[in-house]
């Protein structure tokens, strides 16, 4: 059985266990370093960047992780889980895991509206529902990234080798599709 990771310092990481679990994964939570240990992939859900890259850098957790990931574990990050994997921030290099090459703009479709579903093409799958919560969307990608979804002309989701980043939640919308391909796909 494929022993999944799902950070759980803050955010929607129950749901993503749940879909999980469903999927037929062992699912371990991970508060601090050594529950890294044995996992076979890592799920970053969503919930606050700012919060969460904090709780990671005071719990002495970004740097061993960001290793593990540029070593070939398998990661998917949705919504501010893509935002911590992004290279750059709004255009700033940033300091948190930023172990994609993409540049992530946050808050994207504006603080008050930004919640939306939608359905679109995700590459591989085919037309999938999508829940948008105070998302980011992708501006640039670099050498070796591939686009897997685009929203209204704007990336949505985005694979580089053994990382996954989306802007939308299919955990909370109830679509395994994503999850599935994740674990099926990328984790081995
Ligand atoms: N707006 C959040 C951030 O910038 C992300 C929102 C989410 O994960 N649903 O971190």
């Amino acid at each position: 059985m494929k022993r999944v990771g799902v950070l759980a310092l803050q955010g929607a990481f129950i749901e993503h266990e749940k879909m999980l679990s469903s999927l037929g994964a062992d699912t371990v939570e991970i508060r601090q370093l050594r529950d890294l240990d044995g996992i076979d992939a890592l799920v970053l859900p969503g919930g606050e960047s700012t919060t969460c890259g904090k709780l990671l850098k005071d719990l002495g957790i970004m740097s061993p992780l960001r290793e593990m990931l540029n070593n070939g574990l398998p990661v998917f990050g949705t919504c501010a889980g893509e935002i911590l994997l992004a290279e750059k921030i709004d255009g700033k290099s940033s300091d948190y895991l930023a172990t994609v090459p993409i540049d992530v703009k946050r808050n994207a479709y504006g603080r008050q509206l930004g919640s939306f579903n939608t359905v679109s093409e995700f590459k591989g799958i085919g037309e999938v529902p999508m829940t948008f919560i105070r998302a980011p969307y992708i501006t640039s990608v670099g050498d070796g990234v591939e686009i897997k979804a685009c929203v209204d002309g704007k990336i949505v989701g985005a694979e580089y080798n053994n990382e996954l980043a989306i802007s939308f939640h299919p955990e909370i919308s109830g679509e395994t599709s994503i999850h599935r391909y994740f674990l099926e796909k990328m984790v081995r």
